[in-house]
């Protein structure tokens, strides 16, 4: 592996795309983002890349027609909602296509080259089901295309027979979880906020994928309150699960949201949760792309940096405590979790 990280990113995300009125998807995230990057020292310790604008027909791999045509529609007479959650501005299309675009490049480079590249990219994608809305959730939660499936689907064209796709945002991953639910080549982890207290309120450990895809959806479910001792143990029996499938790459939805005090979940997590699973994804020595998802307050300036230091496999920068969660959230952790795995045992575990 290269000793380096690819950050891929260009004004577009923050030109374009931009709530006419007050949203937290927005390009504050971003700016809040690169602020951080500079200030710790990161900047330089990375190598930049431009983002590269996708097709129709690659988004085709992913979404039915008839909902990309009804993206262009709303693009056409916007400022539009797709629904109450997720806006649409006159540039959107530009926007989302570049970020699905550069994931679909990126995935392939990182595999070709056996390097890490990371997508600071907006607007997210894996709320987005083919579609639009994926598994009944009310609304497609601020994302339009799923960047990370047109990763996926485009590397098994290219050949890449075995994939992961970690998801980590707070949220769970339902678009990127029904584009693959019958498919088995691609195994997908998420990790997230129990489903009955967050949207998309999908997500539970029984939903383990159907037909030649069962046992390839795994989901790993943090109650509220969880801190980073809660999601260290969950993430040992994820490492582990990873390296035992031993894919040809790993695709990340990386979402900050878990972040404490986010604002918009109830996890305590912090930047040594992170570091760590930087260090881990370095350490596992894989090509990997990582496509940003969600993150709305400090997560997006201390999870972020800190998750690219492990990344790069340099001291974390960011000096915090470690959050330690109340022993009843730790029992339920404990349950979610032993019923996770007893679902896939004799598959991954
Ligand atoms: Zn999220």
């Amino acid at each position: 592996m290269v000793d380096t990280v690819g950050l891929v990113y260009g004004n577009i995300f923050v030109e374009k795309h931009k709530p006419a009125r007050y949203h937290p998807e927005n390009p504050g995230r971003l700016r809040r983002a690169l602020k951080s990057i500079v200030r710790y020292g990161i900047k330089s310790k990375v190598e930049w890349y431009a983002p590269y604008k996708a097709s129709r027909k690659d988004l085709e791999c992913v979404h039915v027609k008839g909902y990309i045509d009804y993206v262009e529609e709303l693009v056409a007479k916007a400022p539009a909602e797709i629904d109450p959650d997720t806006y649409v501005t006159n540039d959107t299309l530009d926007a989302a296509l570049y970020a699905y675009g550069t994931a679909i490049h990126y995935s392939i480079k990182a595999v070709k080259e056996k390097k890490i590249f990371f997508g600071l990219v907006r607007p997210p994608g894996h709320h987005s089901g083919r579609e639009g809305k994926a598994m009944g959730a009310s609304t497609q939660g601020f994302c339009i295309f799923n960047n990370i499936g047109g990763a996926a689907k485009s590397l098994l064209d290219y050949g890449v027979e075995s994939i992961v796709i970690l998801d980590f945002d707070a949220h769970h991953g339902n678009g990127t979880q029904e584009i693959f639910y019958r498919d088995d080549r691609v195994l997908d982890i998420d990790i997230h906020q129990d489903p009955s207290t967050l949207y998309p309120f999908t997500g539970y450990p029984e939903q383990i994928g159907e037909g030649r895809g069962k046992g390839y959806s795994i989901n790993f479910i943090l109650p509220s309150m969880a801190g980073d001792d809660v999601f260290a143990m969950v993430f040992s029996r994820v490492t582990e699960i990873i390296k035992n499938y031993n894919p040809e790459i790993v695709l990340v939805s990386a979402g900050f949201d878990g972040y404490q005090f986010d604002g918009m979940t109830e996890l305590l997590l912090t930047s040594h949760t992170y570091y760590n699973m930087g260090k881990f994804l370095k350490d596992l020595g894989k090509p990997c792309y990582i496509t940003l998802e969600g993150g709305y307050a400090n997560g997006m300036e201390m999870g972020l940096v800190s998750f690219i230091a492990g990344l790069l496999g340099i001291d974390n920068p960011i000096r915090v405590q470690k959050t330690k969660s109340f022993k009843q959230v730790i029992d339920q952790a404990r349950k979610y979790l032993e019923q996770t795995l007893s679902l896939i045992k004799g598959i991954w575990v």
